[in-house]
């Protein structure tokens, strides 16, 4: 169980909290399948079976006038003359049955040792192979009466106190024999602090490790406002002033690493641009990074007009070059001809050289690995600036304590102009009235995306549910979608192929594209009004509010419907209510738990409850604190390993 010492005994952290409770009648206990009771009774009988090998099974049948149950133990062949007829007991356990109910493995109460009396608080903890949880709490209590006094806290007091937690000393008795309910969960607190403090202290030893340089790009006043006004839009006061964030980093020698979150359709695009063209025009090169090869034919498209008339030159790398194109483009990148790049992953080719990168730009960073990031900031000789830019927000306090190493600009607000998007869980009579209602949305000049998850309807990927290319051959068998035109992309097919359907939609050649998620990031398309998500259940929340995005980009109403299973109802009710993609994302940490989000999972470290994100979200800012206060405490905790046991 990875327990390795009395230290990591002392820590191991109980599944939760059980109340002992009053004995029922066996007739009552027999219904309560799955849960934990206490029965008295008489052994009317007992059998030993062997099955298999050294594994054998004793059957005890508890009998107290108003019904029987059995009493199965494993392994444990002595237990049948221990069990003989006659015998009067008390016994506790989970009640299960397959053919009439049983209890395995009960705790059984005798004259010199009774079960503790009802209303008792006891801590369950977890079984492991070969470890039974009784076992596992006799050696605990062995050690907190023989260890507990040497636990220390590594802590500050008023840290502790400040923050609602005990010691560990006290911690370490309470979590394993607490004397309330209110006692325990306290001292659960201060156990949820140790695995957000080796997280934090290694965002912060990351942090402070962080120095390097970087060319300093600078313009001035007059060519930034020239630059900011290149636009066909007028930057919303929030792009302003994130536009601003970026120039006073891009001025410093020290690298910049910085965050930008802003929901779906907040035009982060035009931000990052704005940061491109004061790198270009402060005679470095630009890498613009985007997961997949739509998004970044897409940044090209936009902003190569932009960057053109401003004098800058401007590229697409993708992986579905030509060879012969691919030289060009990479020679020239070389002798420093190229100033902003555009493109996929293949921008960390080998082959992919810069003259002087000051520059990278990464859009929906959380498509991409850490790994890959860092190795385009390698790409240059001095080290680049590096700005992220996500659309699945997370809330800003969060975002700071995890990405820690990062400064965080959030793009709040929409440009002007925006619709209303109507969103519906569409349920069997609005299926009906649907086509319809698209046909009304498409005579009047509007567009369609319809998306499926699934590419086929053939087997590898199961049966059941709708198919991208069977919805397609649907449509295209209806005369008004057909005429209309309809048009079908998704990963399978080759990137030019796609991006040509896809620029065939964009211009308003067809009317409908029918998808899989291909389009989900970025795809900006102002004539489409209606985003049907077939099968919706099978996407996350986070998905789902990128795929809605892609519709009231132009500024009329828009609508989405959401087609999919019951399981997914509360999911589509908080899309139904809310448009706002930090309020959602809070939604969908709530619903994910925070373990995950941090990485606590991969780490090996079981905190699966142990840490609650609405309630220990205070718990990571003041960890945070923490550390800026008491440096010499990050070493300690950035230092131990994942299981490491605290204090001791
Ligand atoms: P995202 O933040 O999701 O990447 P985009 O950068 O793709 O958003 O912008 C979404 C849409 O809003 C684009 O069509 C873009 O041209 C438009 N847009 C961005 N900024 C403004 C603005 N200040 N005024 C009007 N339209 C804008
Ligand atoms: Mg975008």
């Amino acid at each position: 169980m990875g327990l390795r010492t009395v230290a990591d005994l002392l820590a191991l952290q109980p599944a939760g909290l059980h109340v002992w409770p009053a004995p029922s009648r066996i007739a009552d206990a027999a219904k309560k399948r799955g849960q934990r009771v206490t029965v008295e009774g008489r052994v009317v009988r007992s059998v030993l079976r062997r099955i298999g090998g050294k594994r054998s099974m004793v059957r005890a049948t508890l009998v107290d006038g108003t019904g029987e149950l059995d009493l199965v133990f494993f392994n444990q062949p002595w237990m049948k003359e221990q069990l003989a007829e006659g015998r009067e007991l008390v016994a506790h356990g989970e009640v299960t049955g397959d053919r009439g109910a049983s209890i395995p493995n009960p705790r059984l109460g005798s004259d010199d040792r009774p079960l503790p009396a009802p209303g008792t608080l006891e801590t369950l903890y977890p079984s492991g192979e070969g470890v039974s949880a009784d076992a596992l709490a006799g050696w605990i209590e062995e050690a907190l009466e023989r260890f507990a006094d040497e636990v220390e806290e590594p802590l500050p007091a008023d840290f502790l106190a400040s923050v609602g937690a005990p010691d560990l000393p006290h911690a370490t008795r309470r979590v394993h024999a607490p004397e309330s309910a209110v006692d325990f969960e306290d001292a659960r607190r201060r156990f949820a602090l140790e695995p957000i403090l080796r997280l934090q202290a290694r965002v912060q030893a990351r942090r402070s490790a962080r120095g390097g340089d970087a060319a300093p790009a600078r313009v001035s006043e007059a060519s930034f406002a020239e630059l900011c006004a290149c636009f066909p839009f007028e930057l919303t006061p929030a792009q302003q002033r994130v536009a601003a964030e970026l120039r006073a980093d891009l001025a410093r020698s020290r690298p910049m690493r910085r965050l930008l979150q802003g929901d779906v359709g907040a035009g982060k695009t035009a931000v990052a641009a704005v940061a491109a063209m004061v790198a270009a025009a402060a005679e470095g090169q630009v890498a613009m990074m985007a997961p997949t090869e739509t998004l970044a034919a897409q940044h090209a498209y936009g902003l190569r007009p932009l960057l053109e008339r401003a004098g800058l030159s401007a590229e697409l790398l993708t992986g579905s070059l030509r060879p012969a194109e691919r030289r060009a483009i990479t020679d020239a990148l070389a002798r420093g001809e190229i100033d902003v790049l555009f493109g996929t992953h293949a921008l960390f080719s080998d082959d992919v050289e810069f003259r002087r990168l000051t520059l990278c730009v990464v859009d929906e960073q959380h498509r991409f690995g850490v790994a890959q990031r860092g190795k385009l900031a390698a790409k240059g000789a001095r080290e680049p600036h590096v700005l992220l830019m996500t659309a699945t927000p997370i809330p800003r306090s969060l975002a700071l304590s995890i990405y820690g190493d990062l400064d965080v600009s959030v793009l709040d607000g929409a440009p002007p102009g925006r619709g209303a998007i109507s969103t519906r869980w569409a349920r069997a009579a609005d299926r009906r009235r649907m086509p319809r209602f698209l046909l009304e949305r498409i005579e009047a000049g509007e567009q369609v995306f319809w998306v499926v998850p699934r590419i086929g309807g053939d087997g590898a990927e199961g049966t059941g549910g709708a198919s991208a290319e069977a919805r397609h051959a649907d449509l295209v068998g209806r005369p008004a979608f057909r005429a209309a035109g309809v048009e079908l992309v998704h990963g399978r097919m080759p990137a030019e192929e796609r991006a040509m359907r896809l620029d065939r939609f964009r211009a308003g050649e067809v009317a409908t594209l029918v998808a899989t998620t291909v389009v989900e990031v970025g795809v900006d398309v102002p004539g489409a009004t209606v985003m049907v998500i077939e099968d919706a259940h099978r996407l996350g929340l986070a998905q789902l509010h990128q795929l809605r995005g892609r519709v009231g980009r132009g500024g009329g109403d828009a609508w989405c419907f959401l087609l999919g299973d019951r399981k997914a109802e509360e999911r589509f009710r908080l899309l139904e209510r809310s448009r706002d993609g930090f309020e959602l994302s809070e939604e969908d940490l709530r619903q994910r738990g925070m373990g995950d989000l941090l990485g606590l999972r991969q780490s090996g470290q079981n905190t699966e409850g142990l840490i609650d994100p609405e309630r220990d979200l205070d718990l990571l800012l003041a960890a945070r604190d923490l550390f800026a206060t008491r440096p010499e405490l990050v070493a300690r905790y950035a230092d131990q390993d994942a299981g490491a046991a605290p204090g001791i």
